[in-house]
């Protein structure tokens, strides 16, 4: 150590030693810049930056260690022989390189040691050579223990600067990088200059070819300012690296803020991805980077990809999870770090994709039942159509109607209704092959295609399996009530060869299947129209029975049980077709109801009784019938109104009858309905009790002034004691309600001496009179004084004797 220190102090000259260590650290600075421009390279490129790195670390080392040289200042004469300075520069270059390129390789495991440690050998071979050059006029002696001393120090410094100074692209680790460099040239040359000693031998004649001093020192100041060139170039660079490394992070900061994936590829691999695609493609925090745009859009072909840039391209993504992702491309070209490549934007469509097949499974499905709609039947009718033209095989089709569905909605409600539905739809679904299809045409029609069979009879193997999937267990509905189904069928080729034709030949089978009986089917036959024809025709003329003046009234009394007073008239209307003759209400007012014709008919009948009522001289009660549609539908309140202001009526003589059901199909409405109508001070009796529903929480909620118990109790009272029983229960019921009771149906004494004996209040029945026209009631209707009934007077009950209308 002592050898080195009095080396350098005594025998150089110091300016030129610090010259040297400037040099030195210079060129080191400049192959650190150099050596990371190496690694942000281009693979073209790349080769390029490595040998000018080489060279500049190469002459680096060379002009240190020579104007260390020209700073040692033996007294003697010397010089350097050219070749072996050439040769010791060339060294240095070389060996310079191979070091650089293992250690900016990524291949070798500790290749920025290894290559490192090759540069400080580098120093050494360079040195020793540069030695062998020098020419002296004596004899060197070395100290073998500081030439091996030499060469560890340049090795271990070397081997120590590459890592560090590759450790990071900052100017903090490339400086320590360079300082270490330094150190292991330094340290290298000064040791090994203390391991030569110098022994004068004037027998050693410098060459006179060997290059003097004053030329070397030439030579040394062009290769220095080449350093410092080349230094700056490597700055340069490395400013431009800086600011594009900037420009980097800004870009991917705006990237990573765009909700969409974004990509950057360069035809080979991508070589950046924002946030936005890693959260959607990299679920198992795996970075895209690297990766072909192939290995996330397997599906996509290149050719597609370039056309993204016109139009978006739909395609799946693989995420790394294997999970497939339906997204949309968009491509750009951009430059990216000074280089063409191609910026793919992903969106992430799952979201839009779910919405388009619930729209479209809207628009073909009913969303009830989730069943196929007609539009989809229709449909797939045709394509069935179409593929047994020409085959020797036939299509089915079958209609369904639910027996009594309307009944069961009326009196449990919408919401059992639709469950009625659902679980019809799931029954038949369950029992059909995978090539027949059902479908929910409306309301309780369903619809099944069955195609491929040999003949039309085997229809009924799908029909069978429907009716036995219903008879099974029914549908559970509340108070254990079932549903069955009637079905009707027609078949293509056979029955006809047009949609339209084939459908409404089914529609006329089931109708016939209905007439028959609930629970069959029936195949389509050409008389099978007829009915259909005829059931058409009768709603046609029931919407003009007014028109034609079709309709009327008849009356029929309503007497106090007590005092046998007559204190009012329910009207009750008939129909005189022009060519039927006389149809029943029990008939034709379902129909009405069905097909709307009711609210017209309904208006009729309550401007006719009330007009008829209030020209009676005594003040007698009407009672009129009022349908369910009237009830939901209407603006029945206004409507009564109207009517007693038109006619002048006294609102508390008309009574409205509105049976159980009724109420049922939507309460809240209903009862707002009989509010309003109370409020117009208009009685309201509840009609056919103990026929539907029955029930005490029905009686109670709604305004009710008046119960009329149907003729099915009544009936029997005075010979079966379970009617008696139940009929003084309904009367007990009443009471505790405090609501008069009215028994209808009555037609012998017995049953009315029953009824008396019960304290029921009122009676309507043939005992007392059929109904007939007003005029034959006259006597009643004409008397004197006012007839307000007394339910309490023990009078005879006139009997009035007359023929029923
Ligand atoms: P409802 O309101 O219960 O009327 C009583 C029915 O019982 C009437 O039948 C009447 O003729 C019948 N009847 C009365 N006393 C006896 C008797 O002692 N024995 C027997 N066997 N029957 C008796 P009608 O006139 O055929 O009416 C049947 C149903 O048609 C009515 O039952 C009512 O629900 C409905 N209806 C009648 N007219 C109208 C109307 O103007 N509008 C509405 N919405 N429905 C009506
Ligand atoms: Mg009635
Ligand atoms: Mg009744």
């Amino acid at each position: 150590m002592l050898k080195v220190y009095t080396c350098i102090v005594a025998e150089h000259d110091l300016r030129l030693v610090a010259l040297a260590a400037l040099i030195c650290a210079m060129a080191s600075f400049a192959a650190v810049n150099l050596l990371h421009h190496v690694n942000l390279s281009g693979h073209a490129m790349r080769r390029i930056w490595l040998a000018v790195a080489a060279v500049a670390t190469g002459f680096g080392i060379w002009a240190t260690h020579f104007i260390a040289m020209l700073a040692f200042q033996p007294a003697l004469p010397s010089g350097y022989n050219i070749a072996l300075t050439t040769v010791s520069l060339l060294a240095a270059i070389v060996l310079t390189g191979v070091g650089l390129a293992i250690g900016a390789s990524s291949r070798m495991r500790y290749g920025r040691w290894v290559g490192g440690m090759i540069i400080g050998g580098g120093i050494a071979v360079m040195h020793y050579t540069g030695m062998a050059a020098f020419e002296i006029a004596g004899r060197i002696v070395w100290d073998l223990p500081l030439v091996a001393a030499s060469i560890a120090l340049g090795g271990l410094f070397g081997a120590a600067a590459l890592p560090v100074a590759l450790h990071a692209n900052t100017f903090k680790w490339k400086a320590y990088g360079a300082l270490i460099l330094t150190i292991a040239i330094c340290s290298h040359h000064f040791t090994a200059m203390g391991a030569a000693a110098i022994v004068p031998d004037p027998r050693v004649v410098v060459s006179a070819a060997a290059l003097p001093k004053e030329w070397m020192a030439i030579g040394v100041a062009l290769v220095s300012t080449a350093i410092i060139l080349l230094a700056g170039i490597g700055l340069v660079l490395d400013l431009r690296d800086l600011r594009r490394a900037g420009e980097t992070a800004r870009m991917q900061d705006m990237a990573d803020a765009a909700v969409e994936g974004l990509v950057v590829y360069n035809k080979t691999e991508i070589v950046a991805a924002n946030h936005s695609f890693v959260a959607l493609a990299c679920v198992d925090g795996s970075q895209p980077v690297g990766h072909s745009l192939a290995f996330f859009f397997p599906a996509a072909l290149e050719d597609q990809l370039m056309d993204a840039a016109l139009r978006p391209l739909e395609v799946e993504l693989r995420a790394t999870d294997g999970s497939m992702i339906p997204v949309e491309l968009i491509r750009h070209d951009i430059m990216y770090a000074g280089k063409p490549h191609q910026v793919i934007a992903v969106r992430d469509i799952r979201g839009r994709k779910q919405a388009e097949e619930e729209i479209h499974f809207l628009a073909h499905h009913d969303p009830l039942t989730k069943l196929p709609n007609r539009t989809s039947f229709n449909k797939r009718l045709e394509v069935e159509f179409a593929a047994h033209r020409n085959s020797d095989r036939c299509v089915a089709v079958l209609f369904l109607d639910l027996d009594r569905f309307k009944e069961t909605n009326d009196l449990f409600g919408h919401l059992v209704g639709d469950a009625v539905l659902q679980c019809v739809a799931e029954k038949i679904r369950g029992v059909l092959k995978p090539d027949q299809m059902v479908a929910r045409l409306g309301g309780d029609e369903f619809a099944v295609i069955v195609p491929g069979l040999p003949s039309p009879a085997y229809a009924t193997r799908a029909t069978d399996a429907i009716l036995e999937a219903f008879g099974e267990t029914g549908v559970n509905l509340p108070a254990g009530v079932t549903i069955g189904t009637s079905i009707g069928i027609a078949v293509f080729p056979n029955d006809a060869l047009d949609r339209a034709t084939l459908l409404s030949h089914a529609d006329a089978a089931l109708y016939e299947a209905k007439i028959e009986g609930r629970g069959g089917y029936r195949f389509f036959e050409p008389s099978m129209g007829d009915h259909l024809r005829d059931r058409r025709q009768f709603e046609h003329d029931i919407r003009h029975a007014i028109s034609r003046n079709e309709l009327r009234l008849v009356y029929q009394p309503q007497a106090d049980i007590q005092s046998n007073e007559i204190f009012g008239f329910e009207a009750l209307l008939r129909w005189d077709h022009a060519t039927r003759g006389a149809i029943p209400p029990s008939v034709f007012i379902p129909i009405a109801e069905e097909c709307g014709a009711i609210l017209k008919i309904g208006e009729w009948v309550l401007r006719a009784a009330c007009a008829e009522a209030a020209t009676w001289k005594k003040q007698l009660g009407v009672s009129i019938n009022v349908s369910a549609v009237q009830l939901h539908g209407g603006n029945l309140p206004e409507l009564v109104e109207e009517v007693l202001k038109e006619t002048g009526l006294d609102p508390s003589r008309l009574e409205l009858e509105i049976t159980e059901s009724s109420l049922i199909k939507d309460i809240g409405r209903a009862l707002m309905v009989l509010r309003k109508l109370k409020d117009l001070g208009v009685q309201i009796a509840m009609d056919d009790f103990g026929t539907g529903y029955s029930s005490l929480s029905n009686l109670r909620a709604f305004p009710f002034d008046k119960i009329k118990v149907d003729q099915s109790l009544v009936r029997a009272v005075d010979t079966s004691s379970e009617a008696a029983a139940i009929m003084r229960a309904v009367v007990g019921l009443a009471r505790g309600l405090n609501l008069p009771v009215l028994a209808e149906g009555v037609e012998t004494d017995a049953e009315l001496s029953f009824l008396r004996a019960e304290a029921c209040d009122a009676m309507q029945g043939y005992l007392l009179g059929k109904p007939l026209p007003i005029a034959d009631f006259a006597q009643h209707t004409r008397g004197g004084t006012t007839a307000t009934p007394k339910r309490t007077g023990k009078r005879e009950l006139r009997m009035v004797k007359t023929n029923a209308a």
